[in-house]
This record gives structure tokens, sequence and C-alpha cells, in this order.
């Protein structure tokens, strides 16, 4: 495995599992990159609607897909308990609708999920935001039990002490600077050479030009979070009466929860610009006083930037450079579940079983442009989608 995120340990992990031999390269420390940055929210499906899905692969495919959308959010439990990890795992999940035409998608999302066998949520309007969040910002939204929230970086280490635990060998500060391809395949860093059967390539938005076939595909997309004082116990449950982690439907969107000692962890973006913005904590104050208008009392005590793999159709982008050489990338802001399911499936094919990473192989996934028209193009195509935002389209 090159990269030491969740797609990389998870897989290490389900290798060793199985008596494989798993070695994991990883440039900085095990977290470095999304995993051990992003806001822990456990989202249920993927970024792209079903019928998306469905265009692309079929509706027995799609269904199929869908179910292992539901696996991998199943399977986060399961690990928790079985490594015995303490990352604050909790559920209950509110997508908030900012003006009419989120709503009615939200509803669409609703009726096709139930179509998919998945009768979980509900939707809230009007007045009855206030029972699940102190706020008068939304105009109603989706109340989602199946999905929900964690330490992410806690859960990667814990994930990454259960790898090491059966057999595994995580290498940290041991960046990966060429491959060789073959039916041995070689990599080498400043340090060494590893010779492996096969490669699994787990660097996502993190891996640059390593691989220029992958990272054509995959768009890096900059997201900030800030944290703050902690609000107090009493406050915090009058802001958040369900203790729901929220996501609102924007693409630039926010999203939030708190923490286990009562912070608000409050992430916003995107931008397809990897600039930090000037004054990042202020920005980020904003944000949230457009939320909690009454949170004009509270520091900022933390906050950070990481990069999201996003494809051109939200799809998480699974393949093949080779026989031996398989990746996952793109997991588009749901990467927290969906690389858990990377992880299986890239070891049940490397095991010899490849039916299942073969349904999600087989989505398209178009290019994102290259060359010096790359982050131009990208960056106005986000100022149209924040205009939509704004304009409620
Ligand atoms: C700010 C932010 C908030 C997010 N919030 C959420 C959320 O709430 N819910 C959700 O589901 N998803 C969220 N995401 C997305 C989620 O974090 C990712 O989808 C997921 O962590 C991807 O995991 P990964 O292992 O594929 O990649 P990463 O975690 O990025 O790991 C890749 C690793 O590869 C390493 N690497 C790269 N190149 C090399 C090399 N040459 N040699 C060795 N190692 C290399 C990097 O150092 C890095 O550690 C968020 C992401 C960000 C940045």
């Amino acid at each position: 495995m090159i990269g030491g995120g969740l797609t990389g340990v998870s897989t290490a992990l389900n290798l060793a599992e199985r008596g494989i031999d798993a070695v994991l390269l990883e440039a900085e420390a095990i977290g470095h990159g999304a995993s051990g940055r992003n806001g822990g929210q456990i989202v249920q499906g993927y970024s792209a609607p079903m019928e998306r899905i469905e265009a692309a692969v079929g509706r027995s495919d799609a269904q199929a897909i869908w179910d292992m959308g539901r696996e991998a959010i199943a399977a986060i439990p399961d690990r928790v308990k079985r490594h015995n990890i303490d990352c604050d795992l909790r559920w209950g999940y509110f997508i908030a609708a900012l003006n009419r035409s989120q709503l009615a998608d939200l509803r669409d999302t609703v009726e096709q999920w139930a179509e998919y066998g998945y009768r979980g949520p509900t939707m809230v309007e009007g007045s009855a935001v206030r029972s699940v969040l102190a706020t008068d910002l939304y105009v109603g939204g989706m109340v989602e039990p199946g999905s929900g929230q964690l330490h992410p970086l806690a859960y990667l280490l814990g994930l990454a002490g259960a790898a090491e635990a059966v057999g595994a060998r995580l290498f940290e500060r041991s960046a990966a600077i060429e491959i060789h391809y073959g039916k041995t395949v070689r990599v080498t860093t400043s340090g060494g050479t590893v010779e492996a059967d096969t490669l699994v390539l787990a660097g996502n938005a993190y891996l640059g030009r390593l691989v220029p076939e992958m990272n054509r595909k995959v768009m890096p997309v900059a997201s900030f979070i800030g944290v703050t004082e902690p609000l107090g116990e009493e406050r915090a449950r009058r802001l958040f009466p369900q203790d729901v982690a929220v996501a609102d439907c924007n693409v630039a969107l926010d999203y939030y929860r708190l923490t286990a000692d009562r912070r608000l962890l409050f992430g916003a973006g995107a931008s397809y610009s990897a600039t930090t913005p000037i004054g990042l904590k202020d920005w980020l104050a904003k944000r949230i006083r457009r939320v909690f208008p009454e949170l004009t009392d509270v520091a900022i005590e933390h906050a950070w930037g990481g990069l999201i793999g996003i494809t051109h159709n939200r799809v998480p982008d699974f393949g093949r450079l080779a026989p031996n050489v398989l990746y996952a990338q793109g997991f588009s802001g749901q990467g927290v579940a969906l690389t858990g399911l990377a992880g299986t499936l890239m070891a049940e094919t490397i095991a010899g079983d490849d039916s299942r990473f073969r349904l999600i192989e087989q989505v398209r996934h178009l290019p994102f442009p290259g060359g010096l028209l790359r982050t131009p193009t990208l960056v106005a195509a986000m100022g149209v989608l924040k205009l939509k935002d704004r304009l409620g389209w």
C-alpha cells in the first residue's frame, strides 16, 4: 500500500486478517492526509445521486452498490467494537436545506433511498427544525438516524493498531518516490525498496503526480475546519438538542458537530484553490455565526485545512492500472465510511475474488482539465457553483 490514510490502513488490515503479508508506506505520519483532518461525519450512501449510478451501471448493479454503501457504514461500529477503539462514535445526522429547491431535492433523496430499501430518514420543515438544531437558517431538512460521527484520527489510529496486531507492517516517513511496474512491483523510497506481488495506491488527493493516470481523475479540493473552545454542557445541548452531526446542501457546504468535550467542530469549504484563506479563524467564525448568531463570544482554538479528492461524477473511483496494481480514490467527501469498503473490496480482489470490486470499477470517470488550464478552469467552475448556492438554484 502507498498511503497511510483510511484506505491504505483498511486495506492493510483486511489483507493481514486474511494472512496476506501487507506492507504500507506513508510519506509523513499515519493520518497526515484527509483521514486525520476530516470532519468525522459518517454519511449514508454516495455523494452522487443513485440515479446517476443507475445510469452508469443499471438498476441491479446500482442496488448492489447501494447495499455495499450500507455495509460500509455497518462495518464501522463492528470495527470499533472488535478492536476496542475509543473514537466517540455517535449516531444521528441532519442534512439541512437552505432553500425550497434543496428541500425538494432532499425529499426526492428520501424517496430514492426508500426505493433502494432504506427507510431510515424523515423530513422536518419550518419551525420543526428547532427540535433538531437551534437555528433559523434552514427551511427544513432530513433527519437521518443511520448516519453519524466519530473522531476520525482516533478511529484511524485504532485501525492501524489492529492492522499491526495481525501482522501488517506500517512504515511512516517513507514516501514512495518511484514505482517500477511488472509481475513484481518495486516501490522505491529514500531509505529502501519494497517488492510486492500487488500494489495498492491509496494516496488519494495527496498522491500528487506520482501516478499521472490517477491524478487526472481526481480534483483536490480544499476544505477548512475550526474547533471552538468548549461550549459547556448546557449550551451544547440547547444548540444541538438531538446531538446530531450536520451538513447543509450547498456545494461549498458547511458541516459541523459537537466533539466529545462539547466544542463545536465546524467545517466549511470547498475551494478549488488550495491556498488557505487569510484570517482562517475569522472566516470560520463568520460562517459559524451565520448558523448560530449567539456564538459571538466563543473563540476558535484550532483551525486547519485539508484536501478532499473529488471525482467528476462524485462516485468513488476504484480501478486497476494493471492486474496487480489496484487503486481507490475520489470518495468525494464521503470517505470516512467508503474507505472501509475500498479496503474490504481491494483485499477481496487480492485474495482472488474481484466480483464486488468490479461493480464499482465499471463506473467510468472523466478526467478534469489538465495542464495550465487545470486550476483556472476549476476555480471558475467552483465560482459558478457557489453562485448557484447563493441564488438557491
Ligand atoms: C477538511 C476535510 C473534511 C472532510 N470531512 C469529511 C467528513 O466529514 N466525512 C467524510 O466521509 N469524509 C470527509 N472528508 C474526506 C475524507 O477525509 C477522505 O475521503 C478520506 O479520508 C480519504 O482517505 P484516503 O486514505 O483515501 O486518503 P488520505 O487520508 O488523504 O491518505 C492518503 C495518504 O497518502 C499519503 N501519500 C501520498 N503520496 C504518498 C507517497 N508518494 N508515498 C507514501 N505516502 C503517500 C499521504 O501522506 C496521506 O497520508 C474530509 C476531507 C477533508 C480534507
